[in-house]
């Protein structure tokens, strides 16, 4: 069994490894919702019993199908890049009704920036709070793909946990290098915040190798948790055996890349909705730059014209 230990002060037990479900959705994998109910419930077998996801991947209502078992007892992950009160209250309402919740266990601000951002949301903030000491919402956090956030979470009593990105090669850190990253999470976990990573496999880029990749975030002593997007079972238990400190075959590596379909007409949508600035538009055309995207695939439902695909 995979081993669960306290989130930082927030009184939720997590598993080391997390269900990222952001590759089971239609940015990713799109599987059907039986299929994800199917690989989501054979991870809980397992022992994973902490899931994230989020209302831009679209598998806040995959969480809804588990059966009432298993989504009454995870922890489950959440959340919204809404930055006014009225469209926080409409994220969260949204959330339990399609989580099938009475209680989100962790909610986050999705992908702050910079202080200013953060400052920004502060009225959303507020609004996860008031849910908060409604008894709605357990524990409540930001994702970040920045140092500057991972650092600001120590000044907000009220931010109990910190999503960040986070892999061997710092891939992604917006502003500094992982070691300034592993700093910050230090000093939190230290103070009792929640931690876990994400993109331990820096959005594909590190599939090559994939365990040296993620023991290096197993190993790193400050994260509770490290999110990983599975979409099969045989991912699952690759996953549970690195985690228990065995050491399973190689990955078989398929590289992903973004790609911008030909009928793109350059609009500039996508652009806004790039965190790692990787969408410029040259002669009527988005252009990729490989080097900063991390497949994310947060751009790719923002196309109008459903330009933009992972290959
Ligand atoms: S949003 Fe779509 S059409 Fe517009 S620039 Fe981006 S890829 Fe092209
Ligand atoms: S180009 Fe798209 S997939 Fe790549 S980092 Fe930007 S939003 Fe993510």
């Amino acid at each position: 069994m995979i081993e669960k230990i306290p989130f930082g002060n927030t009184g939720l037990d997590v598993s080391r490894l997390c269900f990222g479900t952001l590759t089971l959705g239609p940015l990713q994998a799109n599987l059907s919702v039986q299929e994800a109910v199917m690989v989501m419930s054979y991870a809980w077998e397992r022992g994973i019993n902490f899931f994230d996801t989020a209302e831009l991947y679209e598998s806040q209502s995959h969480v809804g199908m588990l059966p009432p078992s298993i989504r009454h007892n995870a922890v489950i992950a959440t959340k919204s890049y809404a930055d006014t009160p009225e469209k926080m209250r409409e994220s969260v309402e949204k959330s339990l009704r399609e989580m099938k919740l009475d209680v989100i266990p962790i909610y986050l601000i999705h992908e702050q920036e910079t202080a200013l951002t953060l400052k920004g949301h502060r009225g959303a903030l507020d609004v996860l709070l008031e849910y908060k000491n409604k008894g709605l919402i357990r524990v409540v956090g930001v994702s970040t793909h920045t140092v500057e956030i991972t650092r600001l979470v120590r000044q907000f009593p009220e931010l109990e946990c910190v999503f960040s990105m986070f892999n061997v090669e710092g891939w992604g850190i917006k502003d500094g290098s992982i070691e300034d990253m592993e700093k910050e999470l230090e000093w939190n976990h230290k103070a009792g915040k929640g931690t876990y990573l994400m993109k331990a496999l820096a959005g594909g880029k590190l599939l090559h190798d994939a365990k040296r990749a993620i023991k290096y975030c197993i190993d790193f002593p400050y994260a509770h948790s490290v999110a990983i997007g599975m979409k099969h079972p045989s991912e699952v238990d690759w996953n549970i055996e690195l985690f228990e400190g065995k050491d399973p075959p190689p990955l078989k590596a398929v590289p992903r890349k973004m790609l911008v379909s030909f009928w793109c007409i350059g609009c500039g949508t996508c652009v806004r909705f790039c965190p790692q600035e990787a969408i410029t538009v040259s002669e009527n055309k988005a252009v990729i730059d490989h080097d900063k995207c991390v497949v994310c695939t947060y751009c790719t439902g923002q196309c109008p014209l459903h330009c933009l695909r992972v290959i």
